[in-house]
């Protein structure tokens, strides 16, 4: 991957996964976000970074915070947008995937953001490219979502200084979650030791899974929050289990929400994020989602910083 992600010299190319990125870039990249936020005025005023570069919305699942925030991001830089409507494409005749991404490149763009349910598709399209474009990955499969991570770095990062001495629990659907994956592999790579995951058995990965190595692996929430500096909850995946194996929401909400009570568990001021959507009173109570603890909007507004960042360090012209 690092073939495809990087080119020499240490520059990013195309951002698909946060697996081995290495902790400079990844720095680099948080640090420049920090720097669009005070150049944008927090996002009040435009940049001209990307002026006359195009930028293609690729979405083949939905998205409220991704898709808004890479086209807020793109046009606060001064780049055009293009949200692609898939519905209301040539997919919908068959088109394939490389025979769409081939036509838009003929067109001319310079940037693809891609979302799709089946892991591995940006790395595909990024290896068959016809043209110089970037592809970012915006969420694919169960595999990766590397501005999510960035972006819940950035929210940590403006609250502790250093990450080796956090306890995160990472609670919720993670079997079929992008966002844990690229969670632990950006906190990993800052120096985060004591993350715990904590699910249902039937929603823990493997103990084996490579992607996880070095985690606690914990079945309750009273246990796993103990002491914790950070709740990371995550939606249950619906649209990734099987019918039958989906579990009932209220008896889920009794073993794994998180409620003001759970929360007392973890020391005191341990913040509570979630990547959203969330499931009120399903993965969190109303009174923690909408509590002092809760950087659940922050997280949204360190969205449209972190892809700024990315943005520029991909495309800008040097
Ligand atoms: N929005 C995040 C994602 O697309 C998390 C979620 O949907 O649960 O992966």
């Amino acid at each position: 991957m690092h073939d495809l992600q990087l080119a020499a010299g240490g520059r990013l190319r195309h951002l698909i996964t946060l697996a081995g990125m290495p902790r400079a870039t990844i720095e680099r990249l948080l640090e420049r976000a920090e720097a669009m936020r005070r150049d944008s005025q927090g996002g009040a005023r435009p940049l001209d970074l990307l002026d006359g570069r195009t930028l293609i919305n690729l979405f083949f699942e939905p998205s409220t915070r991704t898709r808004t925030s890479f086209d807020l991001a793109a046009q606060r830089l001064g780049a055009l947008v293009i949200n692609f409507d898939i519905e209301r494409s040539s997919t919908v005749k068959g088109e394939s995937l490389l025979d769409t991404i081939h036509t838009l490149e003929a067109m001319h763009c310079d940037a693809f953001v891609v979302r799709h349910k089946e892991s591995g598709t940006p790395e595909t399209i990024a290896r068959n490219l016809r043209s110089n474009a970037a592809v970012l990955n915006a969420g694919d499969g169960n595999h990766a979502h590397p501005t999510q991570g960035l972006l819940d770095a950035l929210t940590l990062r403006r609250r502790v200084e250093d990450f080796s001495k956090l306890s995160i629990v990472i609670c919720g659907d993670i079997r079929h979650s992008r966002v844990a994956r690229s969670d632990v592999d950006v906190l990993r790579t800052l120096g985060v030791r004591d993350l715990r995951l904590c699910a249902p058995p039937e929603l823990l990965p493997q103990s084996d899974a490579a992607e996880f190595a070095q985690c606690s692996f914990v079945h309750t929430l009273d246990q796993a929050i103990v002491d914790c500096d950070a709740a990371i909850m995550l939606r249950l995946q619906k649209e990734r289990m099987e019918a039958a194996a989906i579990p009932s929401e209220a008896d889920y909400f009794a073993r794994y929400g998180l409620d003001a009570a759970r929360l007392a568990r973890a020391k005191p001021g341990c913040v509570v994020m979630h990547p959203g959507p969330i499931n009120r009173n399903v993965e969190i109570a109303d009174e923690v989602a909408d509590g002092a603890q809760s950087l659940i909007l922050e997280q949204v507004s360190n969205g449209v910083f972190a892809r700024m960042a990315v943005l520029a360090e991909l495309l800008e012209r040097r």
